[in-house]
């Protein structure tokens, strides 16, 4: 049962599920709740309503949400939905959520903070702190984190422009709407103030940042810039050096103008490292997928970036079997990765997605082939990925600590430039050879790379 008692602090839990886009919208209803002196609950029994910020993605995403409701339901009785499945609909044209749990307090769509904070105000008072009342904010422009203290993910905008037929995020969270370049720009101040070492930029669509304000020119630190992902990044890089921290790249399409942020990360000024999704490599695939940037070019742009740096490390993810590939077209994706040489991939057979239109395309391929085409790309991604890996042994690598119990003298574990939290591979830190040298959480460390290990590397730090 709920924790019922008369707390003059209600307490609230909190589940949330889904991509680092799910992740910052729950981190601002967090530190809103925070800031009204709500407090949080480990468990559904002993909270007083929870909140479920829900993924509908894929169907195992809306599988696992409506499950998770569900145990809500069970456990508390008192849920608010929000997030990217509270805005699906169920094919009746009825809210998805509402008609599989009608007795859901409230259902919102996804970046929803004031939505939700009003359902949560109308069943659960906000408690009075005189204290508290009298403090605006309270948790400064970064508020509440929920990655560890030394990596943050930083949202610059809303929503896509674009209409990729197997996707339904436009639909569910609109067109884009590029945050104000002075707000970016003081929140990722505020992170690195709190111990962020390490910012992750993301959207839907990161190169095409600004692309809604027509680039309009904001002020940052007194001085203007201009709403645009190669002013960002430069603003970014001059910010991060300060507090000789990181920053990554994530969701960036391969247009012309990248290849300027590609100079600024081999000036340093950013992480060289690039998430791409780039999805397919074969022209009429891409038309088929109504993607961004179709395709004929990106090889020869990649080559270019690598010529413009070297060091560059690229992610991306691909769908085999989508509607209507042929072996032809699919070969063309397994020769454009021995090309390509992209250094972490990930690969997802296509699987329809409720709303979407590619479930109307001709030539929907039998499960069995998808998942087969999916195995062979997956081996020759691998392949790629630790011959790519294997080059790196012997060099040394700046190292980010995320785990290093009793000061790393057992060894600990970190990251490299190349991998980016929870998607890429790790670095296993070796206890260090000299009694002085210990490793901390969020610090970096020199190491030097002793083996590669399936997606991970050993080093030793010196
Ligand atoms: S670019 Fe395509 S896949 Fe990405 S969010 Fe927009 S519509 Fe979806």
């Amino acid at each position: 049962m709920p924790n019922t008692s008369a707390s003059p602090a209600p307490k609230i839990g909190f589940v949330s599920l889904g991509c680092p886009k799910a992740l910052t919208d729950s981190e601002l209803i967090l530190t809103q709740l925070s800031a009204e002196g709500y407090r949080t609950a480990k468990t559904f029994e002993g909270a007083d309503l929870v909140i479920v910020n829900t993924c509908g993605f894929i169907d195992d995403a809306v599988k696992e949400s409506l499950d998770t409701i569900g145990e809500a339901l069970a456990a508390n009785g008192k849920v608010i939905v929000t997030g990217c499945l509270g805005a699906r609909q169920a094919d009746d044209g009825e809210n998805l959520v509402q008609q599989m749990h009608p007795s859901v307090l409230a259902v919102t769509g996804p970046h929803a903070t004031q939505e939700v904070m009003d359902a949560v105000h109308a069943h659960l008072p906000k408690p009075h702190d005189p204290f508290l009342d009298l403090v605006p904010g309270g948790f400064g422009e970064a508020g509440l984190k929920l990655t560890p203290k030394h990596y943050a993910y930083l949202k610059i905008s809303e929503g896509c422009n674009h209409r990729c037929t197997f996707c339904i995020i436009p639909s569910m969270r609109g067109d884009l709407v590029s945050r104000p370049v002075g707000d970016v720009l003081r929140e990722a101040q505020a992170l690195f103030e709190g111990g962020v070492r390490e910012l992750l930029i993301i959207s839907q669509d990161t190169s095409a940042y600004g692309v809604d304000l027509k680039y309009r020119t904001g002020f940052w630190d007194g001085k203007p810039v201009k709403t645009r992902l190669l002013e960002l990044v430069q603003a970014l890089g001059d910010l991060a050096a300060q507090y000789k921290a990181w920053v990554r790249l994530h969701y960036v399409y391969p247009y012309p103008s990248v290849d300027a942020v590609v100079e600024l990360m081999a000036q340093g000024k950013v992480l060289p490292y690039l998430d791409v999704p780039f999805q397919h490599s074969h022209p009429d695939v891409l038309k088929r997928m109504k993607r961004p940037a179709d395709g004929e070019k990106n090889l020869e742009r990649i080559q270019r970036w690598r010529e413009l740096c070297p060091e560059l490390v690229l992610r991306s993810t691909f769908i085999a079997g989508f509607p209507g590939e042929t072996e032809e077209e699919f070969q063309h994706l397994l020769d454009f990765m021995e090309q390509a040489q992209i250094d972490r991939a990930g690969c997802f057979a296509y699987s329809d997605v409720q709303g979407a239109a590619a479930n109307d395309l001709p030539g929907m391929l039998p499960q069995a082939l998808r998942e087969e085409r999916r195995a062979r790309f997956m081996a020759v991604a691998e392949r790629i990925s630790s011959q790519r890996l294997q080059r790196r042994v012997g060099h040394v690598m700046q190292v980010l600590v995320d785990h290093a119990p009793a000061l790393g003298r057992k060894g600990g574990r970190g990251r490299s430039y190349a991998d980016a939290p929870e998607i890429d591979g790790i670095v296993h830190l070796l206890p260090p050879q000299k009694v002085s040298k210990t490793l901390k959480v969020g610090e970096f460390t020199k190491a030097k790379i002793v083996q590669a290990q399936g997606h991970d590397l050993i080093a030793q730090p010196i």
